[in-house]
Order: structure tokens, then C-alpha cells, then sequence
């Protein structure tokens, strides 16, 4: 800043001084006299109407103070603020003016400075005064460097720039008030050459800032953790693949986190995610790393620059980390967790942060699948199966919106007779290329991506409406549809079932529903979900049973009405004499109790006389009839007549 000027003094300031603080204005802002000429105006105003500005100004503004538009387009007196779309002042002689425009500086919150050309300050109004505290003698000569905070040193030099090269310059710094405490500022300040002066006006946005700083922490914090959280680790993961590192991602995810949420309940499980959290905090991993809280029991701990050796060093740290137990409401707890890992290092392409991040959540999953406390690396093998993923749900879903899907039906015999007694609804996909998919091919991945509600109404009402034909044709008999351990938690099976049995004119009676055991064992929401299935009216049966979960009491503790006999026991049933004598017992305990049995996967002669020695009541396999289309089925089913119709 140069050429200090005798013209402009702390005590002798003519309209001058104040025209050239119009310029630092960072609004459009203009002198006028009340004849509506124009005296001085700012930069601002070129590009701003001139009629506007020339309009006869009202009884309001006889003070002749400033004025602003408001959102209304009226004419208001008003102090510089930041709604005020322009300021305005008005003046009769050019020294009113003087009087009006220092009446007009000198009152409201804006910070008003003259510095000389080495930033000492020269001219002050009230507002700098009280909010900086210094007196009028204090100020006058102050040089307003001195109050930067020193780690805002380097803002001098840009200011200083600014104004040489381009006049002006909009900084925000902190100054140091009278107390000791610093105030946040945001400057317009303009420089005159000509008279060596530059005209500064300020807002004190110390609250602004600290809002914005508590706002920042909040949108990039974890509440409960007091970690990053996704959208900074997003962030900052862009920021190391644009800089050209090579970034790892170690995504971890608790085992069995929901059991002690179910059974220690919510609060424990914060506890022990935030005491998770300290934990990764206080791993070595340099400053150059990030550790953030997904959501739930996920975390990540992103790492600047990894090869694969490096990346699992951590992972095996943060497995041992978790050798030792949390200590939580006063319980040991031995919690072990699974972590995935991608690096940018190894897939190239993965140049994406959300591509990164699926990467490490697949392989996430893919270390739970391989028994939990693992680690595993996301590589080829790793994206060909992600990919496959990928494309069958899209597939999935493009078939649930467009009729895409099938239902085939395959028969239930009456072990003597052979006659049908029912059929099970069986979801098949057509895909685009025509293939027909069945459940083996799909049925993971719509488990996965939460599409087996979607899919279960679908089979529910197509099944149930055939159901409703045949009774309409005089042909009474089961059908059969298979429920999915997502459609018993999700709280809507009832209400589904009920509307779909009104709208399709269904009889309950002939309704089954199989379940399968697994989906049944938390029997607090079991029990009340397959009384009311059955106050509707519909059976429940109980699929696959002899496998995994299977249990003998709950037999006799659910409340059902069928049980079918998983297919390994009708595999083994000719050969193995245990086999063979443990089904039978099966088949007379289910007598006794009251239940059916249907035998699954009957496939040769041997088998089914096996069955109807054992009088097994029902069976289905293909040695009677394979899964067939409704229209086949109908065929076989209905009479002529009904068909033709
Ligand atoms: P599931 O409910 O036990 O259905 C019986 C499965 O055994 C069917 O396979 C059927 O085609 C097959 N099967 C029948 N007889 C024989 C036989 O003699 N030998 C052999 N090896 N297999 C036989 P599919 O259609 O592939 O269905 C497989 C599983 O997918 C079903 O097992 C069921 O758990 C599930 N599923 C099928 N449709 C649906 C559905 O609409 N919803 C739900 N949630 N699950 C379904
Ligand atoms: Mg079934
Ligand atoms: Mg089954």
C-alpha cells in the first residue's frame, strides 16, 4: 500500500473519504443527491439497473441515511446487513453529505477501518471500536498486522497482493481484540492508489465461524464414537486416489454383533462400539490413516499408501487387538471380527472410492463366509463372483418389474394312491437371454439384497389365484408356497397373506405355507406370527425338516400342521437301515402328534415303496412329476372343459 496522504487523517475526513469507502463496499451501493443524480457509486453498480437507482427517493428516506431493496422490492432505511441487496444514501449538498454519510458509517454493526498504506489504522467508526475494545487513541496509528493470530501470518502477504494487483481483496482473518481473544472478521477492502489509503469494511462472523466449524465437526463425526464417519472417509479417500496414492481399505465388521444387542440390549451395544472405536484409535498406523465408524458394527480403517503385505500386518494387529475382552455393563465379552480389505495398489481400476469400498465389503463377506475372525483380500476370483453378484440382482429386479419371474408347480402325492393331493410353488427366473433360472441360481443374492419379500408376494399371489381357479373348477387341493426367514421378520406376512386371500378368492383351507425351522427359532416372534397365519385359516408346514436346526420339541411346541421330510432322509432310505429306521419313527411321531408328513425328493421305485411301507402319508419327487409350468399343470389337473375355457 502506498503514499500515505496529509487529504485523509483520523480527524479530517471529507465525503472523499467516504466516497472511496463506497468501493470496499460488497455491495452494490451509490451516493445520489435528492435530485436523484448519481454522486459516487461502486463497482458493483455497473452491472446494476441505473434506473433503480435513480428512482425519487420516499419519505422514508429523509434522513438520508442508507437504503435497501428487500425481498419485497420496497424501499427500506436500513443499515448494511446482509440482506440489503444495495445501500443507497442521499444527500442534499455534497457537505450534508458528509454529515449524513458519517451519521451513516458510524452507526449499525459493520466494521469500518481506514488504513494507511502500511495497515496502521487512521480512521475507525464505533462498531470497530467496541467490538475490538480499544479506544479512539489506542486505534488511531494501530498497525493491524500486529493483532493476526501467528498462524495467520501468511494472510498479510496475500492481502498485500491482492491490492497491488487487483485493488481489492474479500480476506477473512482473526484479530485480536483489546481482552486478549481473537475475533473472526470477514473483510471488503479496497485501495486507492491515488490517495494511499485503503478503505476497509468488516463483518464480525466470529458465531458464523464457530457454527461452521461445530456444523463441519458434526457432518463429518460420528456421534457415538467420536470417529470419522462415512462422508469424511469418502472424502478423504478421494483425496489420497486423486493425489495418486495407493490406499488401502480395511473394512471391519463385528461377529455376531446383533447377539448382544438381542440379549444385553442397545445401550451395551453402543458401549461396546464406542470401546471398539478407542481401540482402533490406538493402533499404530501413523498419522497418514484414517479409522471411521460406517454405521452399525462397520468400520474402516483407511490406510494412505499399502501393498497387500502391509495392509494385512494391520489387519492381523487389529485381529490380536481383539483378543482381549471388553468389559461392558460389568460382562467379559469376547467379540471377534472379520475384515476385508481392498487396495488400490493391486486393482488399478478400482480408482473409485465407493468402488474401493464395495470392494473391501464384499471381501468382508466373503471372510465371514470363511468362518468369522478372518481376513480376506479382495482379488480376481473375488470381483468375477461380485460381479456375478451384481448381475443377478439387477437381473432380479428388472424381472420382479417386468413379469420376469415364473412360478412352476410340482405335485404332492398321497403315498398309496399316487393321486395328487397338492402342488409346491416353486419361483423360477426367465432371464433376458431366455435361460430359465431356478432358486439355486438366485436365491443367495435375493436374499442378500432383501429382494425374497418382493419375490415371496409374487409367488404368494400367482400361486394363490391358480389355488382359487381350481376350487372354482370344483378341484379342491394344497398349495404349497415357501416362506423365507425374511418374510417372518419383516412384520407384514400377515396383512400379505390376509389381502392376497381376499383378493384372489383363495380358500385358507387350502393354503400351506412351509417354513423352515431356521426362520423359527426366535420363538417370541415365531410363536404370535404362526397362531395368527393360522387364525386366517392356512396350514404351516414345516420344510427341510431333518436338517441344521432340527429339533424334536418344536414338534410339539410350534403350532403346525405338516412337516416335510427333508430329501437326504428319502435319499439314504434303501440303503442305510439307521436312515430307515430313524424316518420311520419320524413319520409315527408326527402321527402321534397330530401332524403331516410330505417326503421330500422321492426319485426311484425303491424309494417310494419305502414311503408306503412306512405310510408316510404324502411324498413329491421326480420319480411322480418335476416342477411344471401352471399351464402344464392345468393340463394334468382340470378338465377339459375348465382348460379350454
Ligand atoms: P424346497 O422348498 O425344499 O423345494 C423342493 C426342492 O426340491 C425344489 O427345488 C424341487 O425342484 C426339488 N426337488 C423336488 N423333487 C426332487 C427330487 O426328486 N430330487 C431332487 N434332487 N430334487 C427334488 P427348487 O425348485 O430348485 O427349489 C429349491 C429351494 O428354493 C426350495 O427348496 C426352497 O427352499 C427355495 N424356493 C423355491 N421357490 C421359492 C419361493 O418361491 N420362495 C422361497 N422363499 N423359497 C423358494
Ligand atoms: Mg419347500
Ligand atoms: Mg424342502
Amino acid at each position: 500500500m502506498a503514499l500515505p496522504s496529509s487529504e485523509v487523517s483520523g480527524q479530517d475526513s471529507s465525503i472523499s473519504s467516504w466516497i472511496h469507502m463506497l468501493h470496499a463496499l460488497p455491495v452494490p451501493a451509490a451516493i445520489v443527491d435528492s435530485a436523484g443524480v448519481t454522486l459516487a457509486a461502486n463497482r458493483w453498480i455497473d452491472t446494476w439497473q441505473g434506473e433503480q437507482l435513480l428512482r425519487p427517493a420516499s419519505e422514508e428516506t429523509a434522513p438520508g441515511l442508507a437504503l435497501g431493496v428487500d425481498s419485497e422490492s420496497r424501499w427500506r432505511v436500513r443499515p448494511l446487513d446482509d440482506d440489503a441487496q444495495y445501500l443507497l444514501a442521499t444527500a442534499e449538498r455534497e457537505d450534508a453529505g458528509d454529515h449524513l454519510l458519517r451519521q451513516f458509517f458510524s452507526s449499525g454493526d459493520a466494521l469500518f477501518v481506514v488504513y494507511d498504506q502500511a495497515g496502521r489504522i487512521i480512521e475507525s467508526n464505533a462498531a470497530w471500536d467496541s467490538l475490538l475494545g480499544y479506544s479512539a487513541e489506542e486505534t488511531f496509528g494501530l498497525d493491524s498486522w500486529s493483532l493476526l493470530p501467528p498462524d495467520e501470518a501468511a494472510v498479510q502477504e496475500q492481502v498485500e497482493t491482492e491490492l497491488r494487483t487487483y485493488s481489492r481483496s474479500e480476506p477473512r482473518f482473526h484479530m485480536r481484540n483489546a481482552d486478549g481473544d481473537y475475533r473472526l472478521i470477514q473483510w471488503a477492502l479496497h485501495f486507492d492508489a491515488a490517495v494511499g489509503r485503503c478503505f476497509g469494511i468488516g463483518r464480525d462472523i466470529t458465531e458464523e465461524g464457530r457454527e461452521a466449524a461445530e456444523l463441519h465437526r458434526r457432518a463429518y463425526t460420528d456421534e457415538l464414537t467420536g470417529l470419522s464417519n462415512r462422508a469424511h472417509l469418502l472424502l478423504t479417500l478421494d483425496g489420497y486416489l486423486e493425489t495418486a496414492d495407493m490406499p488401502a481399505v480395511l473394512f471391519c465388521d463385528l461377529d455376531h454383533f446383533k447377539l448382544v444387542n438381542d440379549s444385553l440390549g442397545h445401550s451395551a451395544g453402543d458401549a461396546l462400539l464406542a470401546a471398539l472405536g478407542r481401540r482402533l484409535e490406538s493402533l499404530q498406523i501413523g498419522p497418514e490413516s484414517l479409522v471411521s465408524r460406517l454405521g452399525g458394527d462397520e468400520f474402516v480403517v483407511l490406510l494412505r499408501n499399502a501393498d497387500r503385505e502391509y495392509a494385512a500386518q494391520i489387519a492381523r494387529e487389529m485381529l490380536d487387538m481383539m483378543s482381549s475382552p471388553f468389559i461392558i455393563a460389568g460382562r467379559s465379552l469376547h467379540v471377534g471380527m472379520s475384515i476385508g480389505i481392498a487396495l488400490a495398489k493391486e486393482n488399478p481400476e478400482s480408482r473409485s472410492s465407493q468402488v474401493l469400498l464395495s470392494e473391501a465389503d464384499t471381501a468382508v463377506y466373503e471372510a465371514k463366509a470363511n468362518g468369522r475372525s478372518s481376513v480376506v483380500v479382495f482379488d480376481d476370483e473375488l470381483r468375477s463372483a461380485n460381479e456375478r453378484r451384481l448381475n443377478v440382482e439387477d437381473g432380479l429386479r428388472h424381472a420382479l418389474q417386468n413379469d420376469g419371474l415364473e412360478v412352476h408347480y410340482q405335485p404332492i402325492v398321497d403315498v398309496e394312491s399316487k393321486a395328487i393331493v397338492g402342488v409346491e410353488a416353486l419361483v423360477r427366473w426367465r432371464r433376458c437371454d431366455g435361460e430359465l433360472i431356478g432358486p439355486g441360481g438366485f436365491i443367495d443374492v435375493a436374499e442378500d439384497a432383501g429382494l425374497l419379500p418382493a419375490i415371496g408376494l409374487y409367488v404368494m399371489e400367482h400361486a394363490m389365484r391358480l389355488g382359487s381357479e381350481f376350487s372354482a373348477n370344483g378341484v379342491d387341493m394344497l398349495i404349497s408356497v415357501n416362506v423365507s426367514a425374511q418374510e417372518v421378520s419383516n412384520n407384514r406376512l400377515v396383512d400379505d397373506v390376509q389381502s392376497l386371500l381376499r383378493r384372489t378368492g383363495m380358500r385358507p383351507s387350502n393354503l400351506l405355507l412351509e417354513i423352515t425351522e431356521s426362520a423359527v427359532l426366535n420363538t417370541d416372534v415365531a410363536l404370535p406370527l404362526l397362531h395368527e397365519l393360522r387364525g386366517l385359516g392356512v396350514s404351516i408346514g414345516l420344510d427341510d425338516f431333518g436338517t441344521g436346526f432340527s429339533s424334536l420339541a418344536h414338534l410339539r411346541t410350534l403350532p403346525i400342521d405338516v412337516v416335510k421330510v427333508d430329501r437326504s432322509f428319502v435319499a439314504d432310505l434303501v440303503t442305510d437301515e439307521v436312515t430307515r429306521a430313524v424316518t420311520a419313527s419320524l413319520i409315527s411321531l408326527c402321527d402321534a402328534l397330530g401332524l403331516f408328513t410330505i417326503l421330500e425328493g422321492v426319485e426311484t421305485e425303491a424309494q417310494s415303496c419305502a414311503v408306503e411301507d412306512m405310510r408316510g402319508g404324502m411324498a413329491q419327487g421326480y420319480l411322480y412329476y418335476r416342477p411344471m409350468p401352471a399351464s402344464v399343470l392345468r393340463s394334468i389337473i382340470l378338465p377339459p372343459v375348465a382348460i379350454a375355457a
